[in-house]
């Protein structure tokens, strides 16, 4: 497969406020055409440094996109390294200069003597006209290697990239095509999910398989190549549903839907409503859920019930419960899923009650000890869980546990 690098350029990007997003954005384009990129590089305003990277590149890579440092300023190197790197001869073009010329006078503005080092080009590069920007890019090929350097601003890049590189590459990886997918886990470790589905994944080359960890669920990345997107996506549908079956009701989501949209689709589907009752997530399950455009039609109403007297005002909550197991217990839980289930006269009633932290926590009942209980018509339910994590972190697992106690009810 046809193998591409990306060298952002610039010591601001290796400072601590300032992203390379540029390779983000042609990681996307050069994937589109088939391409792959395998090494992402990003290199400061150094001269030695660079040099090697160049080197190091034109090696490897049949594509090497470069960005940054096509600037009028000292610090701006690219040209001349590249040009060292490479081995060939760097002078000025006049043709670029009057044109870097005319665009300041169009501007009312002398051109500053050192914009001209901008009309220097590589021997056999052409020169790609930048309509945003004083820097002109260069595009060249070299022992079999394609290599464009663009200018650093996103605004001044993307245009020339799409407008002079991409006509110049899109052909050169003839019929490849990818296509990925993103399945989300809940309710199992990263190790849990990886020891199920590592002897599946392991014997696919393509699709290729990677799995991260994201705040309180798994994500399983795919990503198939072949000839057509058809192709591409036939193979991802092949390993994806062994993943699945193998996973089960674990499984989410499998196109990009996220934990609450998944829960709305459900209830949509089944007509069911819902009322939310929350003492430690302080309405981050209702503000999930009322992200979801629609969710009007489900979601009939939240409570934070922060204190006892609220559990006990708004949703009916027995007092002599709290007194006797506590605020943070399975008896208050189940009376508060109840309490507003009765209260909002709803087919469900979720509620959730924990010690979110830092303070608060004792030996019998730690920082991290969360209560979730989902009750219907029938019957109540209720799971204990010990959250690790900061409060943040314990707020938005136990809604995520929440939500997904509904969801399994809702299958
Ligand atoms: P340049 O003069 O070509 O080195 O580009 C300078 C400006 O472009 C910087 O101030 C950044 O704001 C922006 N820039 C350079 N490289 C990147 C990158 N890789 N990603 C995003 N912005 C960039
Ligand atoms: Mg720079």
């Amino acid at each position: 497969m046809l193998s591409a690098e990306i060298i952002a350029i610039g010591s601001e990007l290796l400072s601590p406020n300032r992203t390379d997003t540029n390779s983000l954005w042609l990681t996307d384009q050069l994937n589109r055409i088939g391409i792959d990129v395998k090494l992402k590089t990003i290199v400061g305003d150094d001269d030695a440094r660079l040099e090697e990277v160049i080197k190091d590149a034109v090696k490897r890579s049949r594509v090497v996109i470069t960005t940054g440092g096509l600037g009028p300023t000292e610090d701006d190197i690219t040209r001349k390294v590249v040009a060292r790197g490479l081995g060939k001869r760097l002078s000025l073009d006049e043709k670029v200069l009057e044109e870097i010329r005319e665009r300041f006078k169009s501007y009312g503005m002398k051109m500053p003597e050192r914009n001209s080092r901008q009309a220097m080009v590589i021997a056999g590069a052409e020169v790609l006209s930048n309509p945003n920007g004083s820097a002109p890019g260069l595009y060249l090929e070299h022992d079999g290697c394609a290599i464009a350097l663009l200018p650093g601003p996103p605004r001044e890049m993307k245009p020339m990239f799409a407008n002079h590189v991409l006509p110049r590459i899109e052909n050169l990886a003839g019929n490849t095509r990818f296509a990925t997918r993103v399945l989300r886990v809940a309710g199992l470790g990263e190790s849990a999910v990886d020891e199920k589905i590592a002897p599946i994944y392991t014997k696919y080359e393509n699709p290729q398989t990677t799995i991260l960890f994201n705040s309180s669920e798994i994500e399983i990345h795919l990503r198939a190549h072949g000839r057509t997107e058809a192709d591409a996506e036939a193979l991802l549908d092949d390993l994806s549903l062994k993943i699945e079956s193998e996973l089960g009701n674990a499984a989410f989501s499998f196109r990009v839907e996220t934990m609450e949209e998944v829960v709305g689709r459900r209830l949509a589907m089944t007509e069911f409503t819902l009322a939310v009752a929350e003492s430690c997530t302080g309405g981050l399950i209702a503000q999930r859920l009322t992200s979801v455009p629609g969710s009007s039609k489900y979601f009939i109403e939240g409570v934070v019930t922060y204190s006892n007297e609220s559990k006990i005002r708004l949703l009916g909550v027995d007092k002599k419960l709290i007194k006797e197991f506590g605020a943070v217990s399975p008896q208050v839980a189940r009376d508060m899923a109840r309490g507003v289930r009765h209260k909002a006269k709803t087919d469900f009633g979720l509620a959730v009650t924990g010690i979110a932290g830092p303070g608060g926590g004792t030996e019998e009942k730690p920082v991290g000890l969360v209560y979730i209980a989902l009750a219907d018509d029938a019957h109540t339910e209720h799971r204990k869980l010990t959250l690790p994590g900061d409060r943040e972190l314990v707020r938005w697992r136990a809604s995520q546990a929440a939500l997904d106690m509904l969801r399994r009810r809702l299958i």
